[in-house]
């Protein structure tokens, strides 16, 4: 299965941009292109010795002029070494060769040293904004699909803009003035036969740029493909315990396969694309070279050209330099619109909307009095969940809906912190509608225990305070107490301190749960939302969950989404949900003796 989706791209002004981004480090890019200068004077500087050392092996080889360039070097090295032998001299020339090979490889290095800070600091950046926005996007984003995709994009693709644009930026920066150095040198030496030459460049340009372009549609597609596949490992990993239980392991390998089979045949071909664009700019570089062999040889034999023997070589030798930066130049060009197809993933998530939009100046909650739902639908897409539910939750009480799976009784919890927005009718809050508050405000107000608990691999003492700093001991031990949890946990080895272990797996389904209750009740929020867990649980787990429940909902207002009957019998309402409606409301005892749904309920 795969998903092209699109995600959904905010109309207003982009908020992320990596100009933005690099912009802090205008000064490390200064000093990275004056290190990149130096560097190529320090190259210019050990080819140029060819002519004079030229000179020195064959005298009178060259003729009687000599190079204002050579001419320095010859006469600097008389000046270091005057009276000496010829011999002391090529020393002294291999001396100057070795010094001035160094000076160009260290601040080759040296450029490259201080980009590492910006491109480092990029991506930091880049990471941190991608996992706070992740955060922030409504649940209604994290589709089962979207899931696996969101962990690859922010993974993979974060990473792959860093070798793509992050390294093409550093290039387009440094090779160009490389380039342009060297070519002001060739000019110097013979310009009309360099003006020739520079014809030649957009051609082998066009056919670097051919390979570039196929690499890009592919690499896209590839990435795509990788989403799907991390999609896949993602819910293997959750539901292992079901895929296992269901010996399952074939039929997910299987499905598993398919998808791997297409991106390995994807990655084949990007594979051979890549290897291609080397023998073929080796093939490109070495057609240069020759082409330099035979016009300018030609041009030397006919006399065309002033260049001596020592000088055509100093200016081959100087050419060849040139073919690496202006490759790079190509490649990067093609690396950056690679990597801009990846980074327009990565914008994708940094740009999605956050939908639940939040007011601008929000109402001051203040206590807790009640909460209403009027005349509230809501669909998720085109299904209509919800049909007109209407209810109120006063302070203190403790309200239980019951119903078949599917009937939305999740999806009515999931309303009020306002992890959904309401369709048509409104959910008020203390007789304002809560679009009215600040998010945050408005969410602070509910304690939630999911039904499937999550739980994160830290102690259990950071996992009850999870979320809130500065937490007393007594505090945290309190809610642990009233969740009826404390006992089980002090009976571990390392008491609260005990680890949790990746996914709680070291947990019962009770004792999760519990721990679950106590998180929540430390948060001291109003409201409790208890989604009760439908697991299967033993009589003693069952009862014990059962008592943490009656304790934590003594006292406090509490939502109940009710699934075990003794919960229900305790509650201050009930309310019987069917297919999105609400058929019945009442207490207990009420509803009983109306012997209509709920009667039925109890009775199955
Ligand atoms: P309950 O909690 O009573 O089992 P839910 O509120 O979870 O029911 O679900 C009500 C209906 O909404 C179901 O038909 C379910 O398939 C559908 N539903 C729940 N969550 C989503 C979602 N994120 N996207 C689309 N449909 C959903």
């Amino acid at each position: 299965m795969h998903f092209f989706y699109k995600m959904t791209k905010s109309q207003q002004k982009k908020t992320f941009s990596l100009r933005a981004l690099l912009l802090p480090y205008t000064g490390i890019l200064s000093v990275m292109l004056l290190f990149n200068v130096l560097m190529v004077i320090f190259t210019i500087g050990s080819v140029v010795l060819i002519e004079p050392l030229v000179q020195l092996l064959f005298p009178g080889s060259i003729g009687a002029g000599l190079s204002p360039m050579s001419s320095f070097f010859l006469q600097l090295i008389n000046r270091l070494i005057p009276f000496s032998f010829e011999q002391d001299r090529l020393f002294s020339f291999v001396a100057l060769f070795i010094a001035l090979y160094f000076g160009k490889l260290f601040f080759q290095y040296a450029s490259a040293w201080v980009f590492a800070p910006a491109r480092a600091g990029v991506m930091q950046k880049m990471r941190e904004q991608l996992y706070n926005k992740i955060l922030s996007l409504p649940v209604s984003y994290f589709t089962e699909q979207r899931k696996g995709d969101l962990i690859s994009r922010s993974v993979n693709d974060v990473q792959e803009v860093e070798a793509t644009v992050l390294k093409s930026v550093q290039q387009f920066i440094s090779e160009p003035l490389t380039v342009i150095l060297y070519l002001i040198v060739l000019f110097y030496l013979d310009m009309s036969f360099t003006f020739f030459l520079l014809l030649l460049l957009p051609v082998s340009g066009t056919l670097i740029g051919l390979t570039a372009r196929s690499l890009r549609k592919r690499s896209y597609r590839s990435k795509v493909l990788l989403g799907n596949l991390m999609a896949h490992v993602e819910e293997s990993i959750q539901g292992v315990k079901v895929i296992k239980s269901f010996a399952a392991e074939r039929f997910a390998g299987r499905l598993f396969q398919q998808h791997l089979d297409t991106f390995t045949r994807e990655q084949k071909k990007i594979q051979r694309t890549v290897d291609i664009a080397s023998p073929l700019s080796e093939v490109l570089g070495i057609a240069v070279v020759m082409i330099i062999l035979v016009t300018g040889g030609i041009m030397i034999l006919s006399g065309h050209s002033a260049l001596s023997p020592a000088l055509f070589i100093t200016y081959i030798v100087l050419f060849i330099q040139i073919i690496n930066p202006a490759k790079n130049i190509a490649t990067a060009y093609a690396n950056y619109r690679r990597g801009k197809s990846i980074l327009a993933r990565v914008e994708d998530v940094l740009e999605a909307d956050a939908v639940i939009l939040e007011t601008k100046c929000p109402q001051n909650i203040g206590k807790f009095k009640e909460i209403a739902f009027k005349n509230v639908s809501f669909a998720y897409e085109k299904k209509e969940v919800l049909k007109n539910v209407s209810f109120v939750l006063h302070a203190g009480e403790t309200l239980a809906l019951v119903g078949a799976s599917g009937a939305g009784k999740s999806t009515i919890a999931d309303l009020m912190p306002r992890f959904y927005d309401v369709m048509s009718g409104e959910i008020c809050l203390n007789h304002i509608n809560i679009k009215e508050y600040g998010l945050n405000d408005l969410r602070a107000l509910f304690a939630l225990v999911p039904q499937e608990v999550i739980l994160f691999n830290d102690t259990i003492f950071n996992n009850i305070a999870f979320g809130l700093s500065g937490v007393s001991q007594d505090a945290v031990y309190e809610s642990a107490k009233i969740a009826g949890a404390y006992d089980f946990i002090m009976a571990m080895p390392q008491g609260f301190q005990t680890e949790v272990g990746e996914r709680g797996l070291t947990l019962s389904g009770g004792q999760r749960q519990r721990i679950s209750i106590a998180r929540a009740l430390l948060r001291e929020s109003p409201i409790l939302l208890l989604d009760e867990a439908t697991s299967a649980l033993d009589a003693e787990s069952e009862k014990a969950l059962q008592q943490a429940i009656e304790q934590a909902t003594q006292n406090r207002t509490a939502f109940i989404i009710a699934h075990r009957l003794s919960t229900i019998r305790h509650a201050d309402k009930i309310i019987v949900i069917e297919n999105g409606e609400i058929v019945e409301y009442g207490t207990h005892d009420e509803l009983m003796e109306r012997g209509k749904r709920y009667f039925e309920f109890m009775n199955i």
